[in-house]
């Protein structure tokens, strides 16, 4: 999310404008009102959400957005925003006993990501003997997180706001996984797994998330797994989103859906309100709206280049934009399928013996050799 303006003076009376009903478009919206400012939010889409998206097809739900919830039992401080937000209780999540089962469609191995470490260790050392090396130091990490009480310090003071104190507090609560936080486990887990020798093994710890994420991410989701830390949404991503759009416009917000911001209006270097897209298309010529405090929970690309026209860019974030690598694109392709898939593992990712082709001639897409249901 990107804060434009924060000021701390009184703000009895001082309105807000919200780009985007996304997740983070929507709380800053509940937390705006329960602050006392006027918010109103602009949406380009038709619905909220965001990318926590899902579609009703038929008697099948398709669910493009969130699966697992972090912190979402009560006691953990995410669930504590979770309940004033309005969705934990209108939800039930469900506890992940395991992540998921990872299959080898040539050799017909599988096994089962449990939330229980020592069983996980011990399941990975049988499919190759020879990485239990690679094993235990992968294992070793996520108890360090563990240990770490892994990530319910998520919600104290953003860093700006934490002060010294608050830093050290924060500093040493992680003390533990810091040495996890650097060096090579900062880097993409594709890097480190090279050490594995398994290849198959080698596949299934890049892909427990996504081979780009840092060895640490990885590490945190094992342990939090492991705490009980991990559920999963029973109604979906759209159960999830609608309470919170409910209790956004309960607290008295407004929502204009079909409202594309495409200039946030600026003087002496304050943003002061913003400009829509002209609905009939005509450049330039949108609807303008002025606020005290103009908040984008749009995503940072089209905020700072596009919106603000690239104005407002250190060197830092120029070059994150312009070096940084993205992921590798995924594609979903959902099927309904008429069965129930009780006491099944809620993730199945098949390793292909071979990669598949999308498209015709001159069109094709070539999937590496993975696939998960
Ligand atoms: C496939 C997928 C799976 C995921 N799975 C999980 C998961 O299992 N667990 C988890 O915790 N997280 C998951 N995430 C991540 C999580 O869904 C996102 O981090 C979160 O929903 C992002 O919310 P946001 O509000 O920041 O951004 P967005 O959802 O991107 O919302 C931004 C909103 O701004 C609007 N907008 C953009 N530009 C403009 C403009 N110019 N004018 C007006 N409106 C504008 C957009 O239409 C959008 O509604 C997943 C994400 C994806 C894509």
């Amino acid at each position: 999310m990107n804060v434009l303006i924060h000021e701390e003076e009184d703000v009895a009376d001082k309105s807000m404008i919200i780009i985007g009903a996304g997740l983070a478009g929507l709380a800053a919206g509940c937390y705006a009102q329960m602050n006392g400012y006027r918010s109103q939010i602009f949406e380009h889409h038709g619905q909220p959400g965001g990318v926590a998206a899902a579609w009703q097809r038929e008697d099948y739900l398709i669910d493009g957005g969130i699966h697992f919830l972090m912190g979402h039992r009560p006691g953990q401080s995410l669930y504590d925003l979770y309940s004033e937000l309005g969705t934990a209780q209108a939800n039930r999540f469900l506890d992940m006993h395991e992540y998921g089962e990872f299959l080898d469609e040539a050799s017909g191995r599988r096994v089962l990501v449990t939330a229980d470490l020592d069983r996980l260790a011990a399941d990975l050392k049988a499919l190759s003997p020879a990485d239990a090396g690679a094993v235990d130091e992968l294992i070793a990490g996520a108890r360090a997180f563990l240990a770490a009480g892994t990530f319910d310090v998520g919600l104290g003071d953003p860093p700006e706001l934490m002060g010294p104190l608050g830093m050290l507090k924060q500093f040493w609560g992680m003390r533990r996984v810091y040495k996890y936080l650097t060096g090579k486990y900062a880097r993409p887990v594709s890097e480190w797994v090279q050490a594995v020798r398994d290849p198959w093994l080698r596949q299934v710890i890049e892909n427990l998330f996504l081979p780009e994420v840092p060895v640490w991410f990885v590490l945190m989701v094992l342990a939090l797994l492991a705490d009980r830390q991990m559920g999963l949404l029973e109604g979906g991503s759209g159960e999830f989103v609608r309470p919170i759009e409910q209790r956004y416009r309960d607290l008295g917000g407004q929502i204009t859906y079909h409202a594309t911001v495409e200039e946030i209006l600026v003087e002496k270097d304050r943003a002061v309100g913003v400009r829509l897209a002209d609905p009939t298309g005509t450049l330039r010529s949108g609807s303008q709206h002025r606020a005290d405090v103009v908040v984008s929970a749009a995503d940072g690309y089209s905020t700072i280049f596009q919106m603000l026209g690239g104005r407002y860019v250190d060197a830092k974030v120029r070059v994150r934009y312009r070096d940084w690598k993205l992921i590798r694109p995924c594609v979903m392709v959902s099927y309904g399928v008429a069965r129930e898939f009780r006491g099944d593992p809620h993730i199945r990712a098949f390793i292909l013996k071979q990669p598949f082709d999308v498209g015709g001639p001159g069109d094709q897409w070539v999937f590496p050799a993975h696939l998960q249901l």
